[in-house]
């Protein structure tokens, strides 16, 4: 579905990103690990057209998406659940679900979309009218993950799902992951939690320091010895 191919990317010209491969196909759950700063928000905005390639492409489908817009990409499928959830707190439940499905495709299906969304998160259901600013943080992600799946997501990339949540919570969201997968979506695992991604993505690549350290499946990501200095930074 997804193939990044010598990817470099960065801000200002100067590479974060260098020379980065990586595939995904059409119904994996892929993990995207690495340290603080390893470049892993860096590479999701790249992909989801936020941040400009400087070289390499990035294949959607079959289609060279480098150059286009991150509107075009969404009409495309794909799909970001950014870090921090950002909500619009202001706006109600419901407003922010219908903006979810605001792109020319996704808008002929806001009110079926948004049936299913409640059916994946009923809590989100009982308060539609409530604003989003009165959510917890657990409830906030699944706001912003019935965001995503409101756009028509094919590719849905969760930029650290588990930042700041509970325990339960954690457990909550990615038994929904799970769910969406086992349902045929296709989904990119932005995390820091090493353990978490390797019990959920079948396969996950590390990144150090702007370059793929480590690739493959969970266990061989385990038992490699770079993915532990890619965490220490060693
Ligand atoms: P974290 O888990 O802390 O979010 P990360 O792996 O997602 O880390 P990035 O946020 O992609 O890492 O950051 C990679 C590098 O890019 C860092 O050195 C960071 O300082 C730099 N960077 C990130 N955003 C910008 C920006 N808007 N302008 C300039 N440099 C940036």
């Amino acid at each position: 579905m997804l193939e990044i191919d010598n990817l470099v990317a960065g801000y200002g010209g100067v590479p974060v990103l260098r020379d980065v491969n990586a595939k995904i196909a059409a119904g994996e759950i892929v993990g995207l690990l690495g340290a603080n700063n390893a470049g892993k928000t860096t590479l999701i905005n790249a992909l989801s057209g936020m941040v400009k390639p400087i070289s390499g492409r990035i294949l959607f489908l079959g289609e060279d998406i480098s150059k286009l817009t991150p509107q075009a990409r969404v009409e495309l499928g794909i799909v970001q659940v950014p870090e921090g959830r950002l909500v619009f707190p202001e706006m109600s439940i419901r407003e922010n679900l219908l903006l979810g499905g605001i792109n020319a495709h996704a808008r002929k299906h806001r009110p079926q979309q948004m049936e299913k969304v409640i059916g994946l998160f009923p809590r989100l259901g009982e308060r539609l009218t409530q604003s989003a600013g009165s959510l917890s943080g657990g409830e906030q992600q699944m706001l912003a993950i019935g965001r995503g799946l409101m756009a028509e997501a094919k590719l849905l990339m969760l930029d650290e799902p588990s930042l700041g949540l509970s325990p339960l919570f954690v457990q909550y969201i990615f038994e929904i992951i799970d769910r969406l997968h086992a349902d045929g979506l296709t989904i990119l695992l932005v995390e820091q939690n090493l353990n978490l991604t390797l019990r959920h993505a079948r396969r996950c690549y590390v990144l150090e320091r702007g370059q793929v350290a480590v690739e493959g499946d969970a266990d061989t990501v385990k038992n490699d010895p770079r993915t532990r200095s890619a965490y220490l930074g060693l």
